[in-house]
């Protein structure tokens, strides 16, 4: 079998979806691999890097493309590549799924197995393919150090003959993984942190890495059985906002991750709790490609100022780690297809039964069949 991964098209997109050391792993496991001339040139990894682990370089991409069985990319493929990939082929990338019905459709129809990388279900089984996870992770690392360098004060404490600066106040709204690396980045670096999750579970994680949980009453919030937020009622933001609005005005900084799942995320913070916030504060809306979480973000990396409040809405902060964020990719989707894989039969079933498999398969054989998607028959 013969797997081919595209040069990515999106603008600004830096990474690659297979390092040399999974090129190594696939090729020991029987797999062919063929990449485009220059695919490593944004991690610095030339071609002979890869040719020495066993793949192979072709200048002619779309005859690559064209007759591959497993096809490994990140943005969902466009109508143009989605013409030219072989029938029957197994496609890996991220879909946007809930968003993206006419993309879904033309996938059913050209009868490519279309696995959506934000789907893998989020269980102990499939961490190791958990591409929202790994990538979430690196985000919520970026996005400590983005704020740092956009604050006009240091993070730690520093007592010295020139005085004491006390430590700066990092406020982290969302923990989920990519919250839960930025309290351990801001602690690192020596701040005093602030956390809040609609999920009560969180609460001990919080307090592991030795971050204060703020306690809020919003009733019953809970979880879905994928350990996904619940979407709380516009009486709940309500009693949110003004239970975060005094934590938000001592605030130095602020990271929102606040997402929900397959849906827009909530705005938690307004235009006036934005006002009330010291000026010289800074806010990072990792929240931002999906609406936001602040009133005032302005997504696709564009910085707005309000009251002398920097307010930051990046798009993809795991972009600008691009070798490590492409490592962690690079293995989840290595280990996706090694979980799979038959090397005595070299050959990948698919069981849309397989709890992994069923979860994030959402066309194969001509249809849509995963169940949140596959037309309802009632
Ligand atoms: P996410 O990116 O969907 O959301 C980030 C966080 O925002 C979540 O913790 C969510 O509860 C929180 N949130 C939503 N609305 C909020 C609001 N109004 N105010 C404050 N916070 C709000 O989450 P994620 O990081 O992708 O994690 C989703 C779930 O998957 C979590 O339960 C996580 O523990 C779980 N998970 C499990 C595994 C595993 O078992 N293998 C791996 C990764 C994640």
């Amino acid at each position: 079998m013969h797997i081919h991964c595209p040069i990515e098209t999106t603008p600004n997109e830096t990474r690659v979806t297979l390092l040399p050391d999974s090129v190594k792993t696939l090729v020991a496991a029987g797999l062919a691999v063929s990449l485009p001339r220059g695919f490593g040139k944004t991690c610095l990894i030339p071609d002979s890097d890869y040719e020495a682990v066993g793949a192979t370089m072709t200048g002619d991409a779309d005859a690559a493309l064209a007759s591959a069985d497993i096809v490994l990319g990140i943005a969902a493929p466009t109508p143009e590549r989605i013409a030219r990939l072989k029938p029957g082929c197994l496609h890996l990338s991220f879909l946007d799924p809930f968003n993206q019905s006419a993309l879904i459709q033309t996938l059913a129809q050209k009868n490519i197995s279309a696995v959506s990388l934000e789907m893998i279900p989020r269980s102990t089984l499939a961490q190791k393919m958990d591409v929202l996870s790994s990538q979430a992770n690196l985000a919520g690392y970026a996005a400590v150090l983005l704020a740092s360098t956009r604050l006009n004060k240091i993070f730690p404490m520093m007592m010295t003959p020139s005085g004491t600066l006390s430590p700066a106040r990092v406020f982290i709204v969302g923990v989920g993984v990519a919250g839960l690396q930025a309290i351990a980045t801001a602690k690192r670096l020596g701040a005093r942190v602030d956390a809040f999750d609609t999920r009560p579970v969180v609460e001990e994680q919080v307090k592991s890495l030795g971050a204060k949980f703020v306690k809020i009453d919003l009733g019953d919030t809970g979880q879905t059985a994928q350990g996904y937020a619940k979407e709380l009622t516009p009486e709940q933001i309500e009693k949110q906002r003004a239970g975060m609005a005094k934590v938000c005005a001592q605030s130095d900084v602020i990271i929102t991750t606040a997402k929900l799942f397959g849906r827009k995320s909530p705005v938690i913070i307004t235009d006036e709790m934005v006002r009330g916030m010291k000026p010289g504060s800074v806010i990072v809306d990792l929240a931002a490609s999906g609406g936001g979480n602040v009133a005032l973000t302005k997504p696709g990396g564009e910085t707005v100022t309000e009251n002398g409040v920097t307010i930051i809405g990046p798009e993809c902060l795991e972009r600008t780690l691009p070798l490590h964020a492409s490592q962690m990719l690079s293995a989840n989707l290595t280990n996706f297809i090694t979980h799979f894989w038959n090397a005595k039969e070299k050959q990948l079933p698919i069981d849309t039964a397989d709890s992994i498999m069923g979860g994030c398969l959402i066309t194969h054989g001509g249809q849509v069949v995963h169940p949140s998607f596959a037309p309802k028959t009632t």
